[in-house]
């Protein structure tokens, strides 16, 4: 990589930004990853895979042009639900009345509409709900056919044309991908994203057979949006490689109320496992019209940052809002402000994952303890696949985890968790190779000075997964 032009804010959790029509232009794209970004989010469920791979390619430019690895993650759409459309685009409903959905394509009135998913009528029983327009209008079902269900309107005033569907109750008989994914996954890993996320993940073998289909071209995360996903957590935490709160569809599925429950029992669930979670939507929806957040969003933004999360996203705000510098500025000022608070500090290190008995969960979890005994102000970690890093990251430690690899793929892909800054592009025999370099580049990205202190961490020998057994402290004498 060329010269470092710049280091990056000294923030531990990380910033994700969707891309979109408010973004896409170079200028817009780097004065973004100036204001903080870390990870760029190309939503798939908006836009061509030529819009896709324009962003993708100037991304890659900055990269290059900044030279520090920045994260890319292709979202999925997954198998959304919609209605077809009306004969005028829209249609006043009434609490009690009856309405249909069936299969015919002709366009819907007050009396029905078309939903094209045949296996949601095979799957649904009497008195199942349906939400519409994310949970605005709610139709109980009457009488559930083959291709038909009639339904009597519970709450609701108004639809218009391919508003979205959710059925909460019922474990839908669908993959999480639809052919739409299939096809737009293959494009984004042709890119070479270095994430993709999985929307509307219900099962454990979801996650297996993305995985499957990705074979190690980049990380995995689940989107838990779904109840069912809720309930099988464990299984799907093992199976994937991160997680997303997505709450949007989250708090149409569930109950409102539960969402934040369920935030931080995920955080605390992903960290413990060792594996990066992502807070979504809505964190500063007002934004997208208005310069500044409401108090309540900056509350919001805080307490994903005070939960433990390793990163916080922004949908919308960015994508296609009025203010998408703005909004990351916010967020940047927000997370810099809880992590400087002695409430926080004391919150985070409050709990501990719980260990394996491994010699490289021992000293992972020894690295922070020794940096912060020693007033290190930094924790180096050599890694090749990635895991070492993970660890250190679970710890949640005070200083910044300095990721060395030779891998330009797995320092992209760290850059989503929690404090990791990493460098690649050095290739060590020996772990006296690692600890000058660390104590030369350090300070060459001003993370360190004459006289600071560094605790380094790494397997011997290299390569293996998992097998860290060293940990040194190194002084910088020059
Ligand atoms: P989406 O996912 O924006 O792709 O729907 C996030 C969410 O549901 O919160
Ligand atoms: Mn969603």
């Amino acid at each position: 990589m060329p010269p470092l032009k710049r280091t990056r804010r000294p923030s531990h959790t990380k910033i994700v930004a969707t891309l979109g029509p408010a973004s896409s232009s170079p200028e817009k794209i780097k004065a973004l990853f100036d204001a903080g970004v870390d990870v760029f989010r190309l939503n798939f469920s908006h836009g061509t895979h030529d819009d896709h791979r324009n962003r993708y390619d100037l991304i890659r430019a900055l990269e290059k042009e900044f030279a520090h690895p920045i994260s890319i993650l292709a979202d999925l759409q997954g198998p959304k639900l919609r209605v077809g459309t009306f004969k005028n685009g829209k249609i006043e409903l009434k609490a009690g009345q009856a309405f249909r959905l069936d299969m015919s394509p002709e366009p819907g009135d007050e009396t029905r509409v078309q939903l094209p998913h045949p296996e949601i009528f095979a799957a649904i029983a009497n008195d199942a709900d349906l939400l519409l327009d994310d949970g605005k209008v709610r139709l109980r079902v009457t009488k559930s056919g083959k291709d038909s269900a009639e339904t009597t309107v519970v709450a609701g005033t108004a639809l218009s044309d391919r508003k979205g569907v959710n059925v909460p109750s019922v474990m839908l008989p669908l993959s999480a991908m639809t052919e739409k994914d299939h096809k737009d996954l293959a494009v984004a890993l042709e890119m070479g994203v270095d994430w993709v996320a999985l929307s509307f993940v219900q099962r454990p073998e979801d996650v297996e057979e993305a995985k499957r289909i990705i074979a190690g071209r980049a990380g995995l995360i689940a989107k838990i949006e779904k109840p069912s996903a809720v309930h099988q957590l464990k299984k799907i935490i093992e199976a994937a490689d991160g997680l997303m709160v997505a709450r949007g569809d989250l708090g149409v599925e569930l109950p409102l109320e539960d969402v934040p429950s369920i935030q931080k029992r995920l955080i605390a669930k992903a960290r413990s496992a060792g594996k990066p979670v992502i807070v979504a939507t809505q964190m500063l929806e007002s934004m997208i019209s208005a310069p500044t957040p409401t108090r309540a969003e900056t509350s919001d933004v805080a307490t994903a940052v005070y939960d433990g999360a390793d990163a916080v996203m922004l949908s919308a705000e960015t994508a296609s809002g009025a203010y998408p510098v703005e909004a990351v500025v916010m967020m940047d000022r927000i997370i810099s402000r809880v992590e400087v608070d002695t409430y926080y500090r004391s919150q985070i290190s409050g709990y501990h994952p719980v260990l394996q008995h491994s010699t490289s969960d021992a000293i992972t979890a020894a690295a922070r303890q020794v940096a912060e005994t020693v007033g290190a102000v930094g924790i180096v970690t050599y890694t090749t696949s990635g895991s070492t890093t993970l660890r250190a990251a679970r710890e949640r430690p005070q200083v910044p985890i300095i990721c060395i690899t030779k891998e330009t793929k797995t320092a992209r892909r760290l850059v989503l968790s929690y404090g990791v800054y990493p460098i690649p592009g050095f290739d060590p025999k020996t772990f006296n190779e690692i600890v000058l370099y660390a104590c030369q580049i350090t300070q060459e990205h001003n993370l360190t000075r004459k006289g600071d202190k560094l605790v380094i961490t790494a397997g011997v020998p290299f390569g293996v997964p998992g097998s860290t057994n060293i940990l040194r402290i190194a002084e910088i004498t020059e």
